[in-house]
This record gives structure tokens, C-alpha cells and sequence, in this order.
């Protein structure tokens, strides 16, 4: 019987390929598809409805309904058993649909006179495309096998929808990716960029849905998944150190690889004619559909993981994927679900624009997105089902926006802007090497944040008088072992040589919290921003942090050293930080390397108590960086982060700033130098008011150094002071409103 069936199957999807491969018209061609399909299932009607929008369906092709009602019956995704069986992609079988609940009858067609009704999803990779349906005069509900059947039959005629074999006068489906798109994401990193979409990892076409012999399609899908369980295999052994969500999802990865349902599934779909990526992708289909109904964020991790390791099982069936040799396109901009910090920083600055589903703005990728100044928009979701290779793209990463595929006028607009952008370019150029000198004369120092060797070239360009935080640990966590002290020691000198006798600020190991080392084992902390980070790490086992010291020394080779120790709070953990580094310069001179001509030790403020700590504190401190990011963050208990919280206090707010400006008295006091490195100082509005609360130094981004000095040059500190001060005094929440009220008076 099963034998039989599965014969009828493939004989009509054969049948439907000569039709589909067959020169006629669209419209014509899908006529024939539903005469075909209504003749094999033995049904009076068969219709194809197709999504014209996102919320409407359109009969397109009937066969048993009124000829008049095509292109002409509409209904909205949801409305009528049709809708319903498109909203939720899951189908409808009934021996009496009038009854049936949600049905709803449509005159113009003639179908009060079926029964039974059986209608599937046609839906490619999760996303929807419309509905097939077969209807009978006789009550009858259909066999399981013949639910199968007609969704093997929706899923070739997807993929044909895809190949644009559907274009008609009434179908638009493949017109689809020829429309503009605009998605709303999150910005991660500023910035305009035009350019051509890169898809990191390409969507795998299935050219041949149909198969004709199943036992070799069976052979070739058995051959790729014993591929893929040994590539897994591998993954797991060469991660051995994986941390512990790596190793969850390599485990789920090979729990599905192995999984029986799963294949078996597959196998009955090859049976019934399909090919063996036709197969696999029906069924990834059918988890992505599953997926955006899964409340459970945990079971909808889990089939990601499935989608993950059904384009791993596509790839290797087909053929097509990364290695497929393809060229980069002009202007690349990469689209991806998501991307590892060190795959892009593969693709380094000939990338124009990331614009990524999901990632997070404190991600790794984005660290090095930022560090090599690449506009990047996060959250941008679906993206990777809308874009197509070579597809014209504008990424907007200051608003978080992306154009996908724009239309003329908007694509103008966004040349504008950028044009706008780069005259402000050539502004910053021109005050390059003058001061950031205020109309009351005072000068603010502006400095650079760097992280890898790739942004001192930068340096000259941006005007900044040094690099104020230098983040070690890029090195670090793009790679899988602990780097040496000799590549250490090699690439600091190479920092400092680039730098050009400017001063550099190294900043130690900063590991932790969200920054976890692929090789190190991850300890299970309930809040890790909170937890076993930076210094603490590096106090309770110095191992790491000494062999990064002794490389900083020999890299200075008699230059001068500035060392700065992360996340301190309190004294106590800064001498005993400042002893190690005291003891390796010992340690070093013994060795007999030269020691730096002169060393400078100072202290990142990020913890609010630091703010508070004993004088002595600011007295054996060289130097002290007020680390914005972090300080704000445990200053309004508002993780950096969270999306939901991060934006909710202001770095103007009276609080902050007042707290500010007492960090500011006690390292006067002292006659310590201090300076913030954080993102905010690259903010020219909060830059202007740092300056204002009486910071002197700031280190920013280098390409805010330009916007920053310009804003600066232009106003009066003692002006903007008063400002504050005022509305400090009439109960503002933030001063920001008042001084952007001040500056635009100014003009
Ligand atoms: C900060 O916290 O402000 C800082 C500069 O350090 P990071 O962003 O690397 O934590
Ligand atoms: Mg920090």
C-alpha cells in the first residue's frame, strides 16, 4: 500500500515537472498544475492561493471553482479555512468544511457544494508564500499519507515560486526580491555605508526539487549526514575547552544529527519524490515555522540549532556555500544571522557595512566592528531571507536602519547624507592639528581608543594626541589558545612604534563578564558583570596577567610604559596590581632587559566606590581613567547591555554629572591626571559637558575626535558651566535639554 502510494507520488511530481519545465505561460502553466494535481489526488478542485502582500491571498489558478473567481477571491491571512491554514502553516483536513470553524463562504466561487477539504502551506524556509488546496464533493477526511503527499506537491511548487516559474499577470511572488525593504534594528556602530549585500553564509537554492530515483537520492542523503555527524565529531573534539554553552550547542547539533525522527521524515519525503535537499528543506521549512510559534525561548534555541544543521546538511548536499569561490562583490556589505569576532575580522576593513539578525552591542563582533569602524546595524531581522547576493544595500548606523534593494529617491537621499558626513569629513581634516582649544582658552587633551594594530594608522589622521585606552584583550579572545609572550611583546612594540613616540595607555586584561575567552573555562556566575572579571581575575590567578606585564616591559625596551589596571575597587586590589607590575620590572632588570625609561601606573575608575576610596588611593595612582561604560552602569544598577534599560538613564543627568565632577576635585586634590575613556566622551554634546564639570583628557573613538574638537573649539566653558549649574539648580533631571537649548542659541 505505502509502496503504492509513494509510486502515485512521484509519478505526479514527474508530471508536474514536465509542466512546470514546459514554455507556456505563468498563468497557463499554473492551470495545468491544478488540472494535474486535482486528477492525480482524485478531486474535484484543486486552487493554488498565493500571498500578494503580507496579509493578503489571492486565488491564482483553480481548477473546480468558478474560472471568474480567480485573480478575483481575496482573503486575509487568517480569514476563512484558507487563512487560517496560511497564518498558522499548518493544514486543514475536514470531511465537512461548512462546518468546519472559520469557514467562510465565497459565492463568487461555487465551492458550497464540497465537503471535504484539505489545505497545506506553501511556504519556503519558514516564510510564507500561500496555500494549496484540494476539495471533494463526497465527506471524506484524508489519509495521513495523502496530507504528506500534497505537502511534497506545496513544496516543489515553492521552490518553482522561487525560480520565478509563477510569474504572471497575477502572481508577483518573484517579484518579491526585486522590492525595497526597509528593516529597523539597533545601531551598534555609526556610520553611513552604500554598498552590495554579502551574504556570509548564501542561501542554498535547490535547483532540482524532483527526483526521479529515490534509492539514489537516499544514498546521497545517507553519504552527507555521515559527513556531517563526522564534521561534528570533529568540531567536538577540536573545541575540547568549549566553553559551556559551545558545547550545548555542539551536543544539540549532534543529538538532531543523530536523531532518528528526523531522518526518518526525510527519508518518507524522498520516497514521495522529492530530492534529498528537496526533502531536508521541506522539513527545516517546517521547524521554521514551528519556530515563530515557540514561546520557549530555550525549545526555540533548540530549533535554530536544527535550522543550523539543515543549511550544514543543504550545503554538503548541494554543493554551494562559503567555499563556492564566488567573489566578493564592490562596496561588500556582510548580512548575516550572526558572525564571530574573528570570521570578521577575516574580512577586515573591505567590508563597507555589517548589518547582522541578531548580536548584541556589547558582542564580540561588535568590538571589532567598532574597532575597525565599520558601520554595523543589529536586530535587523529577517534580513537573511530578504537579501540576495549583489543586492544594493544602504546601511544607516546611526539610526539602525537598513534599505534594502532602495528605490531611486531614496537611495539620492542617503548620497546626501553621506555626502554631508564626508564634508563634515573635511571639516575635522582641516582643524586637525589645532588644539581642542575652547573660546576660554582651555584645552582639552583628545585622545584614542584603540584595540587592535589595525587602528594606529589612524592615529596621525584623527589628531589625537595619544592612545588613552589601548583594550588588550582582542588578542585574546579572537583566537583559541593563550597567545605567547614573545606575539605579545612583538605586536605591543608594534603599537608603540606605530604610535610614533605618542603615548600609549595599556589597559591589562579586561576578561570577564561578557568578554569569555573561547580556551578558558567558563564559571557559572548568577551575574557575571558582577562577578569574577579584570582584575579580580587577574589578582587571584596572575599567571596571565604577569606574562602580559613582562611583554609590555620588553616591548617598551626602554621606552616609556603606561600600565593601567582594569576595574579596580578598592585600594587594596591597585597596590597589590601595581606590586606585580613592580616586581616583574625587577624581575626583568634581573633578566637583563631594559626597563622602560620611565613607567606610569594608573587605575581604571569603573566602580562607584573607587569614587570614594581612601586618599592614599589618588596619591599612588599616576593616572586615573574613568571607564563611562562601566561606571554608568553599576551607577543606575542598568546593565549596559540591555536593550530595555541601557537608554533609560541619561549621561546628563544631574546625578552622574555631580558625581562626576566630585572625581573631578578629589584627582585635583591629589594632583593626579585624570581622564575618561568611555563611549561617551565621544559625544560631543557629553564631551562638552565633561569638559565643562572640569575633565581635561578624553578618549573616544578616533572618528569622533573630530566632531568632539569641533564642538568644542567652538564653545565657552565657563558659558556651558553656568548652563549646567543652572539648571542643576532648578531641579532637572538631566541638563541636557537646557544646553541644547544654550548651543542653539549659539548657532
Ligand atoms: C568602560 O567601561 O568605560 C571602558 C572603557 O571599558 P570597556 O568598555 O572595555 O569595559
Ligand atoms: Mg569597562
Amino acid at each position: 500500500m505505502a509502496q503504492r502510494i509513494e509510486t502515485e507520488s512521484r509519478k505526479l511530481l514527474s508530471r508536474l515537472q514536465s509542466v512546470m519545465a514546459d514554455a507556456s505561460a505563468g498563468q497557463e502553466r499554473l492551470d495545468r498544475i491544478t488540472h494535474l494535481i486535482a486528477d492525480s489526488m482524485r478531486t474535484e478542485v484543486c486552487s493554488i492561493y498565493l500571498l500578494r502582500d503580507k496579509d493578503t491571498l489571492e486565488l491564482c489558478a483553480t481548477q473546480g471553482l468558478a474560472p471568474e473567481s480567480v485573480h478575483v477571491t481575496r482573503m486575509r491571512l487568517g480569514e476563512g479555512l484558507v487563512g487560517r491554514v496560511a497564518r498558522s502553516a499548518q493544514p486543514i483536513n475536514t470531511a465537512n468544511a461548512p462546518a468546519a470553524r472559520g469557514f467562510r463562504y465565497m459565492p463568487e466561487t461555487g465551492e458550497e457544494r464540497y465537503s471535504s477539504f484539505l489545505g497545506v502551506p506553501i511556504q519556503r524556509l519558514g516564510e510564507r508564500l500561500g496555500v494549496l488546496v484540494v476539495q471533494s464533493r463526497d465527506a471524506r477526511e484524508f489519509s495521513d499519507d495523502a496530507v504528506y503527499g500534497l505537502e511534497v506537491v506545496a513544496m516543489v511548487l515553492a521552490e518553482m515560486a522561487e525560480l520565478g516559474a509563477f510569474i504572471g499577470e497575477g502572481a508577483a511572488l518573484a517579484e518579491r526580491h526585486k522590492q525595497q525593504v526597509m528593516f529597523r534594528g539597533a545601531c551598534a556602530q555609526e556610520g553611513a555605508a552604500m554598498g552590495h549585500v554579502w551574504l556570509h553564509e548564501p542561501r542554498v537554492v535547490v535547483s532540482r526539487p524532483v527526483a526521479d530515483d529515490p534509492e539514489a537520492e537516499l544514498a546521497r542523503l545517507r553519504h552527507a549526514v555521515e559527513q556531517l555527524r563526522i564534521d561534528i565529531d570533529e568540531l567536538m573534539t577540536r573545541a575540547p575547552m568549549a566553553d559551556g554553552e559551545q558545547r550545548e550547542v555542539l551536543e544539540a547539533y549532534r543529538m538532531f544529527a543523530h536523531s532518528r525522527g528526523w531522518m526518518r521524515r526525510i527519508e518518507e519525503d524522498i520516497g514521495r519524490g522529492l530530492s534529498a535537499e528537496a526533502a531536508v528543506e521541506k522539513e527545516q521549512s517546517n521547524a521554521r515555522a514551528r519556530m515563530e510559534t515557540v514561546p520557549d525561548a530555550y525549545l526555540r534555541d533548540r530549533l535554530h540549532d536544527l535550522d543550523d544543521l539543515s543549511n550544514r546538511l543543504l550545503r554538503r548536499l548541494t554543493g554551494q556555500g562559503r567555499d563556492t569561490g564566488a567573489e566578493l562583490p564592490p562596496d561588500p556589505v556582510l548580512v548575516a544571522r550572526n558572525i564571530g569576532p574573528a570570521e570578521l575580522l577575516d574580512y577586515g576593513r573591505r567590508l563597507k557595512g555589517v548589518v547582522l539578525e541578531e548580536g548584541s552591542v556589547g558582542s564580540h563582533a561588535t568590538i571589532v566592528a567598532r574597532a575597525l569602524a565599520i558601520p554595523l546595524v543589529i536586530h535587523a531581522r529577517p534580513i537573511t531571507t530578504e537579501a540576495l547576493n549583489g543586492d544594493l544595500i544602504l546601511v544607516d548606523g546611526d539610526q539602525g536602519v537598513v534599505h534594502l534593494r532602495p528605490e531611486d529617491n531614496v537611495a539620492s537621499a542617503f548620497r546626501d547624507k553621506m555626502a554631508m558626513q564626508a564634508e563634515a569629513q573635511q571639516r575635522y581634516a582641516s582643524i586637525r592639528d589645532k588644539p581642542a582649544e575652547a573660546l576660554c582658552g582651555t584645552v582639552i587633551s583628545l585622545q584614542m581608543n584603540a584595540g587592535l594594530m589595525a587602528d594606529l594608522p589612524s592615529l596621525p589622521s584623527s589628531g589625537a594626541e595619544g592612545v588613552g585606552l589601548f583594550r588588550t584583550e582582542l588578542q585574546f579572545l579572537t583566537r583559541n589558545s593563550v597567545p605567547r609572550r614573545g606575539e605579545l611583546a612583538a605586536l605591543y612594540a608594534r603599537v608603540m612604534d606605530a604610535a610614533g613616540g605618542k603615548r600609549v595607555v595599556f589597559r591589562t586584561l579586561d576578561i570577564g563578564s561578557d568578554k569569555v575567552l573561547p580556551y578558558m573555562k567558563k564559571t557559572e556566575e548568577p551575574n557575571p558583570a558582577l562577578g569574577w572579571r579584570a582584575i579580580r581575575v587577574g589578582l587571584d590567578k596572575p599567571g596571565v596577567m604577569r606574562m602580559q606585564l613582562q611583554a609590555l616591559i620588553r616591548a617598551a625596551a626602554g621606552r616609556p610604559l603606561a600600565v593601567m589596571f582594569p576595574f579596580i575597587a578598592q585600594l587594596e586590589e591597585y597596590m597589590q596590581a601595581r606590586d606585580h607590575l613592580l616586581r616583574e620590572m625587577d624581575r626583568e632588570a634581573a633578566l637583563g632587559h631594559v626597563l622602560p625609561e620611565k613607567l606610569e601606573i594608573g587605575a581604571m575608575l569603573e566602580t562607584p566606590s573607587l569614587a570614594f576610596a581612601p586618599r592614599r588611593f589618588f596619591e599612588e595612582c599616576d593616572f586615573i581613567s574613568i571607564g563611562g561604560n562601566d561606571l554608568k552602569q553599576f551607577f543606575f544598577a542598568a546593565d549596559r547591555e540591555n536593550e530595555l534599560v541601557r537608554k533609560r538613564y541619561d549621561t546628563l543627568n544631574v546625578s552622574f554629572l555631580t558625581f562626576l565632577e566630585q572625581i573631578v576635585h578629589r584627582c585635583r586634590d591629589t594632583d593626579t591626571a585624570l581622564s575618561f575613556c568611555g563611549e561617551d566622551a565621544g559625544r560631543p554634546v557629553e564631551a562638552l559637558c565633561f569638559a565643562a564639570m572640569g575633565l581635561r583628557a578624553l578618549s573616544m573613538r578616533p572618528a569622533s575626535i573630530g566632531p568632539v574638537k569641533s564642538l568644542l573649539r567652538r564653545v565657552d566653558l565657563r558659558e556651558a558651566r553656568a548652563v549646567i549649574n543652572e539648571a542643576r539648580a532648578s531641579g532637572d533631571q538631566s541638563v541636557r535639554p537646557a544646553v541644547m537649548d544654550w548651543l542653539k542659541r549659539q548657532g
